[in-house]
């Protein structure tokens, strides 16, 4: 069995007062028997990480360069994630691939590059409405799991969440049978390319509008590993039953 995963996406929200939720949460879980993880604004990843350094909370950013450094204005690199405490980041999220026209090419490299600053890629797929509605689903999601996983993928430093772009922030949850199906695809895909022994250790999140009411549903379906929360998880008070539900 993996150890299951709570991770929570900021987004573009939360000034230093958000902080607060996250002491919150690291007095509410002093001894998970999930992991937990905050990916809150680059601006205050810094102090999250000192905040909850002597916690079992980990940080992560939410995008990465993919060079270590150089003259790319207003960008972050792994090693600078690195050096700020943070252990994660999420690479090729829906609203990145759309608001910033990102490839899976793109996405790859920069989980290539968090691998190389030792760092683990949470990477994004998902498919959007219309992609589903078109039947297309599956072809998507084998596109983009091939194109943006590095080769050098393991269950230390990859994550795959599989995101319905359709169901990010809009209250649509695909139903239990739909993640279910999505989930089990995936599994096999990732054994297909790396074996057996090493897919069972990578973990794959289900995200898109889970909440404190259908967390428990949603975590009982099978090759669901954990979840990657955007909203909800903003206080302690949505986040934790969440986590709870994983445990
Ligand atoms: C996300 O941003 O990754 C996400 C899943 O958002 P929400 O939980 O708000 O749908």
């Amino acid at each position: 069995m993996v150890r299951k995963l709570a991770a929570g996406n900021w987004k573009m929200n939360g000034t230093r007062a958000a902080l607060e939720e996250l002491q919150a949460l690291a007095q509410a879980h002093s001894d998970p028997a999930v992991d937990i993880l905050i990916c809150p604004p680059a601006t205050l990843l810094m102090s999250a990480a000192e905040l909850v350094s002597g916690h079992p909370l980990d940080i992560g950013a939410q995008d990465c360069h993919t060079a270590p450094s150089g003259a790319h204005t207003g960008d972050i690199s792994a090693p600078m994630i690195a050096d700020c405490g943070a252990t994660a980041v999420i690479v090729g999220h829906s609203e990145r691939r759309e608001d910033h026209n990102e490839s899976n090419d793109l996405i790859r490299a920069k989980a290539e590059s968090a691998h190389a600053a030792g760092l683990t890629a949470i990477i994004c797929i998902g498919e959007t409405l219309a992609q589903r509605d078109a039947g297309q689903t599956l072809d998507v999601i084998a596109d983009q799991l091939q194109g943006s996983t590095p080769d050098g993928a393991t269950g230390v430093n990859t994550v795959i969440a599989y995101e319905p772009v359709w169901a990010i922030g809009t209250g649509k949850v695909p139903s239990l049978e739909q993640i279910g199906e999505v989930h089990d695809f995936i599994r096999e895909k990732l054994t297909a390319r790396f074996g057996a022994d090493n897919v069972r250790t990578i973990r794959l999140l289900y995200g898109g509008s889970v909440k404190p009411a259908n967390a428990a549903e949603i975590f009982a379906v099978p090759n669901v590993d954990g979840a990657l929360v955007g909203g909800a998880s903003l206080t302690e008070a949505d986040f934790s039953p969440i986590i709870k539900s994983l445990e």
